[in-house]
């Protein structure tokens, strides 16, 4: 290991091992802040934090490049998931993992020590770059809320690089779907079960009536339906009036997902009224899909990237969500390249160093090109 790899190491284990589960970001945000500031980058924090009710905004920077070069942007969120509480990051073999009671958070700490990591040598070395621009944003585990509410008219990139996906360095993300819930309340009537049934309306088979009719899982190429939790009723011998049903519904085409929602809705409909019962259904669109061409710059940059340094690109679709919707949503052509992260959202995360260091060749080179 050379010097620059064991600060790379140092770096991700220092991070690793703050608590930072969403909203609770406080501390993750002040180190990077820290970080940035030993570069000599001064970092801000938006008013996320208010808004959604957690204790640190998205911190935002950038670093003057040279004018005839597109400016980019480069992203890695700072929360994590549960259980993210009293991380103890263990190194051995060449691997980084959790010891087995938390989450070990390099979803997403490997993207942001590989931003960071890129930015030193680039600075140590002297050499001449492209513009950057610097996101961290809160809350992505909880439908990328804290991008969501992130002023991107502060920007002045309009390509992103989002550093936030699963699997070796060299692949990357530039299709991914809508993701909305649902909750559909079915109306009925309560009456004693044993003395007057014919007097109550029963919600519960209403939602069977219309659930069994409904068909989920992967519905067609590009969507999917899921019935997540029903919960009805209140008492055996009472028919129950009411029966809640919440779910969500993914695809790469954003008008289908809502086209999915409405004849959903509308065979819910159709079942309550033959038994008497009403419906009240209401959706949230919390990503909207997006899909980035193959001959654009932002990835044909990445495939120069790659290429340069010898790691074979990927281009896929992903079928989660990440920050980069936003950034699309926003205006900001992005895509995810994975950061090396394994087995995220597990006590099993991990990551192999070696995708650390190659994950800072692919950002310095990204800054470069
Ligand atoms: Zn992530």
């Amino acid at each position: 290991m050379n010097n620059d790899e064991n600060e790379i190491i140092e770096l991700f284990l220092k991070l690793t091992s703050i608590d930072a589960e969403s909203f609770n970001e406080r501390k993750i945000a002040d180190a990077i802040i820290e970080e940035l500031k030993v570069l000599g980058i001064e970092a801000h924090e938006d008013d996320a934090a208010y808004k959604l009710s957690g204790n640190a905004g998205n911190i935002y920077a950038s670093l003057e490049g040279e004018s005839d070069k597109d400016p980019v942007l480069l992203s890695s969120h700072l929360d994590t998931v549960v259980p993210g509480n009293g991380k103890k990051p263990v190194f051995e073999n060449g691997i980084i993992k959790s010891d087995g009671k938390t989450v070990l958070g390099a979803d997403d700490v490997a993207g942001i020590v590989e931003i960071i990591s890129a930015i030193k040598r680039i600075i140590k070395s002297g050499k001449k770059h492209r513009k950057i621009e610097l996101l961290f944003p809160v809350a992505e585990e909880v439908y990328t809320k804290g991008a969501s509410v992130f002023d991107y008219s502060i920007l002045e990139s309009k390509e992103a690089y989002c550093l936030d996906l699963s699997g070796d360095v060299g692949s990357a993300v530039i299709n991914a779907p809508t993701l909305i819930s649902f909750e559909i309340i079915i109306k009925g009537k309560a009456a004693h079960a044993g003395f007057a049934p014919w007097e109550g309306i029963n919600a519960i088979e209403a939602a069977s009536k219309a659930i069994a009719l409904i068909k989920q899982g992967k519905v067609d190429d590009n969507s999917t339906l899921n019935i997540g939790t029903i919960n009805g009723g209140n008492a055996t011998n009472i028919v129950s009036s009411e029966c809640v049903i919440k779910g969500e519904i993914r695809s790469y085409i954003h008008d289908r997902a809502l086209e999915l929602y409405e004849d959903m809705l509308k065979i819910f409909k159709t079942e309550a009224s033959s038994v008497g019962a009403d419906v009240q259904g209401e959706y949230e669109i919390h990503i909207i899909a997006y899909k980035v061409d193959e001959k654009s710059n932002v990835v044909k940059r990445f495939i120069e990237s790659c290429e340069s340094i010898g790691l074979k690109p990927e281009l896929r679709s992903s079928f989660g969500g990440s920050d980069n919707h936003q950034f699309n949503a926003n205006g900001i052509k992005g895509i995810v390249l994975s950061c090396g992260m394994e087995n995220v959202h597990t006590v099993n995360e991990y990551i192999k160093v070696e995708n650390l260091i190659k994950g800072t060749d692919l950002v310095e080179q990204i800054i470069l090109s």
